[in-house]
């Protein structure tokens, strides 16, 4: 018997049950419908013995120190630097936008408060904001 069941072995289900288990002192059966815990961001090795995301790969990133403390219970880490670039006519352009992307883009030399002067002059109205484009216009 338990005091608790969790359906899902995601993060959410597995914070919630090692919450439970370890602050309330309280039984936890945690179930899932794979055959793993982790969720989407479950990982393991393949057949070339390498690790892989199965579902997609995932960055972990934060600005909460807590955060990291906690799961440093848990986990080791293994540091990481995500530099994304976007190929647009030929050029590679740093993503997300910045004001190196739209110098190099536009062959122009804008300073911060250019830059703002600039997307003003460029800005539409997009009644129904459903896209990432959406967005960006
Ligand atoms: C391709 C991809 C890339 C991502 N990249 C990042 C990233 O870089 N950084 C980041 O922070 N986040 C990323 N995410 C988001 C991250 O995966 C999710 O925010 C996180 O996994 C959500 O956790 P969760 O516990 O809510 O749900 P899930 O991870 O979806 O876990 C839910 C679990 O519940 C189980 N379940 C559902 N219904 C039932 C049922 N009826 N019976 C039994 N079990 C059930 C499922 O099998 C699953 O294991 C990415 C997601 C994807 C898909």
């Amino acid at each position: 018997m338990f005091d608790w069941l969790i359906v899902g072995a995601g993060f959410a289900g597995s914070v919630l049950a090692e919450r439970i288990a370890s602050q309330r002192h309280e039984s936890v059966l945690l179930v899932d419908r794979r055959s793993h815990v982790g969720g989407n961001a479950y990982d393991c090795y393949n057949e070339a013995g390498i690790l892989i995301h199965r579902y997609g790969p995932h960055i972990f990133h934060t600005n909460s120190q807590s955060i990291v403390d906690y799961l440093s219970q848990f986990t080791q880490w293994r540091t990481y630097e995500h530099r994304v670039l976007a190929a647009v006519d030929g050029k590679l352009l740093p993503i997300p936008i910045n004001l190196d992307t739209i110098n190099r883009l536009y062959g122009l030399e804008l300073n911060s408060a250019q830059l703002e002067e600039f997307f003003a002059s460029r800005r539409e109205t997009v009644e129904d904001v459903r896209t990432a484009e959406d967005v960006v216009v």
